[in-house]
């Protein structure tokens, strides 16, 4: 039998190494729960777990939460984790509707909502309800439990430990399971890129019931440091928190960035790393990074790899804006064009291979659409250059077929973006009768639309050319700060 690992939650080996190191601190108010006080909390999650889903350990025994992002995921992650059940974050921004769907598919043994997710928790829930809170209605008891907590569960690396939900950036969003294993090889992987000081501290201020949001916690339970986590980002709250609360690191998508940059925020001392991903990256953000001295670490990732796949250390990103970098150790990418892997500088479809990708989706058709030779295939569009870094592109049903030409949108949208009268663009393909589909850009910025038209066809193949164009005030983003493609859509189509 080959040695498995981890053998226990990460708070019980944290609770025996460093229990009066700081493990979460609120960054709205509480107080700092140190890594024994964390442990006591992680022991209630623990008892009431393991009561509501019967067999501890059990195959495939899920919690689900529909709590927002605050302190008290801490606790409902390793709990779940001591009583060998996996946590399932739900989105609490999504219609009842789509969240009664989302746990008919989870099937949990016990749903954990907090004040402001009571109602629509009972609504939904096919199962017990608990809250973080004082309950206020009938039917939802306390999270406390008067029982003792479980010995903590021996852990198998293939344990599926997390289900999380995708952004939903081009169609439905898919539950992804991910293990036990998925979890400590990306965090210890990312160690190597990032660095790790015992005095780290990581704000969160990217929502729990998302990837970007949930691995700071794992990180620092594996390397015992500290997670600031703030409900919601503001630019300047978040900037004021991250002066006063002497943050090292920060996870941040790139509108976030460019609101605290137009805000005038200047990077603390105590900053070592400013992880950006969730979408891309464009060059004129990295410029403006290194102008105001902001240590930033483009990453490339998603949630089927437990986060990040390749991230680019500031010097690299400095010097070649635009790059994610170097794949992180353990983590294989090929490009793949036509089936066949591609040379440096060709394009083709990200393929991902390595410890860190989850076995599979709750759907197993997609799961099977989404596996082939060399990998996890992620719709992906990019390349290598010649030193091994990665670029994306956009992704690979970003191709519009209109009339019979190929059109790569987020190449439009890169060309409109370059008007400095734009501040950003997202370029979709709409049904269209006589094109089969129609390029259609959704702009913002102090332009008009016929501007853009003229600017384009000035830059751009007359099929390249957008047939609509709208100007908008913001464009629709989902949780994790990408364009929604669907609400794009949307929004353009019907039009003039
Ligand atoms: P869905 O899978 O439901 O369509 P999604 O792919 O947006 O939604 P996530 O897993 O949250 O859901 O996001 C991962 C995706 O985000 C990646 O596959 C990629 O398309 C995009 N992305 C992440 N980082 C970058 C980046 N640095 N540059 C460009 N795109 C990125
Ligand atoms: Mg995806």
């Amino acid at each position: 039998e080959p040695v498995d690992w981890p053998t226990q939650d990460l708070v019980s080996h944290r609770v025996a190494s460093t229990p009066e190191r700081p493990a979460v601190v609120d960054a709205d108010g509480d107080p700092t729960w140190r890594y024994r006080e964390l442990d006591d909390r992680v022991d209630t999650v623990a008892a009431r777990f393991a009561a509501e889903t019967g067999s501890a350990g059990g195959e495939n025994e899920r919690v689900a939460a529909l709590v927002d992002t605050r302190v008290e995921i801490a606790p409902l992650l390793f709990g779940a984790m001591r009583a060998g059940v996996a946590l399932v974050p739900l989105n609490v921004g999504l219609e009842p509707a789509t969240l009664a769907a989302q746990l008919a598919r989870v099937d949990p043994g016990l749903l954990v909502c907090e004040r402001g997710t009571e109602r629509t928790a009972r609504e939904i829930a096919d199962c017990p309800v608990v809250s973080v809170d004082e309950p206020r209605s009938e039917g939802v008891v306390p999270l406390a439990i008067d029982r003792a907590p479980p010995d903590p569960v021996a852990l198998s690396r293939t344990d599926e430990q997390v289900v999380l939900f995708t952004s939903g950036t081009t169609s439905d969003p898919k539950g992804v399971r991910i293990t036990v294993g998925n979890l400590v090889a990306s965090a210890t992987a990312s160690a190597f890129r990032l660095g790790v000081r015992p005095d780290d501290r990581w704000l969160v201020a990217l929502p729990t019931y998302h990837m970007g949001g949930l691995a700071p916690f794992l990180r620092g339970a594996l390397y015992g440091t500290t997670v600031v986590v703030q409900r919601s980002f503001d630019p300047n709250g978040t900037a004021a928190v991250m002066d006063e609360s002497d943050v090292t690191g920060v996870s941040l998508v790139p509108t976030m960035l460019a609101r605290l940059l137009d805000a005038g925020w200047k990077p603390p001392e105590s900053l070592r790393t400013v992880l950006l991903g969730g979408g891309p990256a464009d060059e004129t953000l990295v410029d403006r990074c290194r102008d105001a001295g902001v240590p930033v670490h483009p990453t490339y990732g998603m949630t089927e790899t437990a986060s990040q796949i390749a991230t680019a250390r500031p010097q690299t990103a400095f010097d070649h804006p635009g790059t994610v970098g170097q794949p992180l150790v353990f983590t294989e990418v090929t490009v793949v064009d036509d089936g066949s892997p591609c040379e440096p500088g060709e394009r083709g479809e990200l393929v991902v291979d390595g410890p860190t990708v989850t076995p599979g989706y709750l759907d197993d058709e997609r799961t099977a659409a989404a596996f082939g030779s060399h990998g996890l295939h992620t719709g992906d569009l990019g390349y290598r250059d010649e030193d091994g870094r990665l670029w994306i592109v956009g992704r690979v049903d970003d191709r519009i077929v209109t009339g019979g030409e190929n059109v790569v949108a987020s190449d439009v949208a890169a060309t409109i973006r370059e008007n400095g009268d734009v501040t950003d663009a997202v370029v979709v393909g709409v049904p269209d009768e006589e094109w089969g589909q129609r390029v259609a850009a959704l702009v913002t910025g102090t332009v008009s639309a016929g501007a853009v038209r003229d600017y384009c066809e000035a830059r751009l193949a007359p099929y390249e050319v957008p047939k609509t164009i709208r100007v908008v005030d913001t464009l629709p983003r989902t949780a994790s700060g990408t364009v929604d493609r669907e609400a794009a859509r949307a929004l353009v189509d019907g039009s003039e």
